[in-house]
């Protein structure tokens, strides 16, 4: 579902990322750890066509990013922090998104989609200034799910959030991964990592230096692995 062949970013002759060849299936959620500028964002905002290589190639099913309507139609993106419009509650903010991305839901099927991201109903129609984190990023699971993206880039999307919301975000994506969402996750959390991820990454300086399946690691061994790493 995504694939990174040789893929590097130079900013100003600074090496950001260097050669990354990776491969994520469908239902995989890949969770890039490393250092701060290790370059997990690069990575993401490639992907999402924010910036273009120096040099090499991001493929989303199959076609080059720079087919931007072709893979629009099939992304979604939880940043840190989600954004979404203060002064329309949870429901308004997910039609208005979704139609954005040219679906027509009924009143009926959204709110369906924030049930299955585990908004409480008593949340739907409260405006978003009164929203949490968590529940912000609840809405942006809905939005995915809303546009039916196969591939979702999530950037810290649990920095923040208490144990109860990082557990639920993490049972989010499960479900999502085995209803063959693609997920690629750039966190600092390991242990997180280890509880969502079916395989990690390592990334120092740009490199991708270790990949490893979660069933292979514990998060202590992780954590050993990480620190000798960076
Ligand atoms: P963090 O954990 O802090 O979010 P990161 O792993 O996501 O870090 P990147 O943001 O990808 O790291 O940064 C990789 C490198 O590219 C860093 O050296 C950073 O300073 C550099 N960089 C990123 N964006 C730019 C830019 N717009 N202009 C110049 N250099 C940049």
């Amino acid at each position: 579902m995504l694939e990174a062949i040789n893929l590097s970013k130079k900013y100003g002759g600074k090496d950001a990322l260097v050669n990354l060849n990776l491969t994520i299936d469908p239902g995989e959620i890949f969770c890039l750890l490393g250092a701060n500028g290790a370059g997990k964002t690069t990575t993401i905002n490639i992907f999402l066509g924010l910036i273009g290589p120096t040099s090499g190639k991001a493929l989303i099913n199959g076609t080059e990013v720079t087919e931007k309507k072709v893979t629009n139609q099939l992304i979604a993106y939880i940043p840190e922090v989600v954004q979404l419009y203060g002064n329309m509650n949870g429901l308004e903010n997910l039609e208005f998104f979704s139609r954005l991305s040219g679906y027509k839901h009924s009143k009926s099927e959204l709110t369906a989609l924030l049930h299955k991201s585990g908004l409480k109903e008593e949340d739907h129609q409260k405006k978003l200034s009164y929203y949490s984190k968590g529940m912000r990023q609840k809405v942006g699971i809905a939005i995915a799910l809303s546009k039916k993206a196969k591939v979702i880039f999530m950037d810290e999307p649990t920095s923040g959030l208490d144990p109860k919301a990082t557990d639920e975000f993490t049972s989010i994506c499960k479900e999502l991964a085995s209803e063959n969402t693609s997920i690629l996750m750039a966190t600092h959390d390991i242990f997180n990592a280890v509880n969502v991820g079916s395989r990690i990454g390592i990334m120092k300086e740009g490199k991708l230096v270790h990949s490893t399946d979660t069933t292979n690691i514990n998060a202590n061994e992780l954590q050993d692995l990480y620190l000798k790493t960076i």
